[in-house]
């Protein structure tokens, strides 16, 4: 669906704002589950940091990294998405996320997907799905090392 050049500048003004000003940039103190992630290709680079509780939600979770813009966007918006969710919600979310960047089916829930929806864009640029999904690849692997 082609997009006005009002909305495509809307959209991206939100990634650079969420590049420019990460929310939940930082580490989280031990204990907790710690992952990195990086997509040589760009030369993005992510780490996060995640807490669980014991009924598998996902209390908080930070992250810090550097890369290109929307390696970084995409990491601050799955944050303030993931948080609070449990770890089940977060596979699902990170699953209907990975289709829309890669264009592959509709997403089984994109109410829940939110701003992340704004990244859909870049399945026209199969070089920046690695961008895209490094901080969740980064999530899971923390998830996966519990
Ligand atoms: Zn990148």
């Amino acid at each position: 669906m082609p997009l006005s050049d009002e909305l495509r500048d809307l959209y991206q003004q939100v990634i650079l704002d969420h590049s420019r000003k990460p929310r939940n940039y930082g580490e989280l103190p031990a204990p907790c589950l710690h992952a990195h992630g990086d997509n040589p290709s760009c030369g993005d680079e992510i780490d996060v940091w995640v807490k669980v509780d014991d009924k598998g939600t996902i209390e908080d979770l930070k992250f810090k990294g550097q890369g290109c813009a929307i390696s970084q966007a995409s990491a601050s918006m799955m944050t303030q998405k993931v948080k609070g969710k449990t770890t089940t919600q977060a596979a699902a979310m990170r699953e209907d996320f990975r289709r829309i960047v890669m264009g592959d089916g509709t997403p089984a829930n994109e109410d829940a997907l939110g701003e992340l929806m704004l990244l859909e864009g870049v399945q026209s640029f199969p070089q920046r799905v690695k961008c895209a999904m490094l901080a969740w690849r980064a999530v899971e692997q923390a998830l996966d090392g519990k």
